[in-house]
């Protein structure tokens, strides 16, 4: 039986009419690797780099990045890794970085924001990253957190051209997470300029109800399956699409069942998950027929709310069960 299991969890995310979705885990350390390929993650999606700045006394070197980088890369053995630039401000502070203090951290110099105003930052990230990619032991890419427009991917993207060319490393996909409706809204220009896109659906929750996404009091309406979200991650699937650009989610909801439906039958290409999440996720996705999914999702964006969308997919998934 357990067999059995373990065997299932190492399908592909197929569905029965043969649609294929590709699926990420969300981990942060090298050791965390063979759990997340057990559950039958085929790749890392997202790489959060913040745990190596937090609970530490000053920034870690560009050669304590590059180890990090590498030992997750080898523990993938070739799989697909994402690596995700730092992403602080908001609400993840660090001490020793010195920012200013903000009234709305949220709505401030955070993510790509930060980044871009501190070389001293990102330089050493970027030269770890191609680093590790000129190594050759994984197929990393990487991306860039709270991207709000072009000139800004456009200025990262220029700082890694020289990085690489300083390292004679290889060109690696440089994608953008997805994660304010300004961005979202913008998908067509952006992903001329983006190799990927991977929708950050805590945050664009967030940004797109005004609902701060730790407020307690708050949390049963923050659902990032509210239409109105769901018509954003529509128009970022259309942008991207259009210039022949995978984009994944690597949110929350993409560990959701419902979410993983929903997200499928907008056009979805990969999904990236807490591991522990992926079993029922390719559960449903394997039960399920695309053009089941993709009627769900046309319902579920003419839906008036969050509870009537879920009521959808509720339904959606009696009827493979
Ligand atoms: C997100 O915002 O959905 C996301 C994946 O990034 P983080 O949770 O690290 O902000
Ligand atoms: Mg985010």
């Amino acid at each position: 039986r357990r067999e059995r299991a373990a065997q299932a969890r190492a399908l592909p995310a197929l569905t029965r009419d043969g649609h294929a979705v590709a699926i990420g885990a969300n981990i942060n350390l090298a050791e965390q690797a063979a759990f997340a390929l057990s559950q039958g993650a085929e790749g890392v999606g997202l790489m959060r780099t913040e745990f190596l700045f937090l609970e530490r006394g000053d920034s870690p070197s560009e050669e304590d990045q590059y180890r990090a980088y590498r030992a997750m890369a080898e523990a993938l053995e070739g799989r697909p890794l994402v690596i995700r630039t730092l992403d602080i401000g908001g609400d993840k502070q660090v001490a020793y970085l010195d920012l200013p203090r903000e009234e709305n951290p949220f709505l401030g110099v955070r993510g790509s924001r930060l980044l871009l105003r501190r070389p001293e930052l990102l330089v050493p990230q970027l030269r770890a990253l191609y680093r590790t990619a000129r190594d050759g032991a994984a197929a990393i890419s990487v991306m860039f957190p709270m991207i709000t427009s072009a000139a800004e991917l456009l200025a990262l993207r220029e700082t890694c051209g020289r990085i690489r060319a300083e390292l004679g490393a290889p060109e690696i996909p440089l994608g953008i997470m997805i994660e304010v409706p300004s961005a979202a809204l913008m998908a067509d220009e952006l992903a001329r300029d983006a190799d990927f896109f991977s929708i950050g659906t805590n945050d664009l929750t967030q940004y797109t109800l005004a609902i701060d996404r730790q407020n307690p009091v708050l949390a049963p309406e923050a659902d990032s399956l509210h239409p109105a979200v769901l018509k954003l991650i529509a128009a970022t699937v259309a942008g991207a699409h259009a210039h022949g650009r995978w984009v994944g989610v690597c949110g929350g909801i993409a560990g959701d069942p419902h979410g993983a439906a929903l997200l499928a039958g907008l056009g979805v290409d990969e999904l990236s998950m807490t591991p522990r999440d992926i079993p029922a996720v390719k559960e449903r996705l394997r039960q399920s027929e695309l053009t089941a999914l993709q009627a769900l999702a046309a319902r579920a964006l003419a839906a008036p709310d969050a509870a009537a969308v879920r009521a959808l997919a509720a339904v959606a998934a009696e009827a493979t069960a």
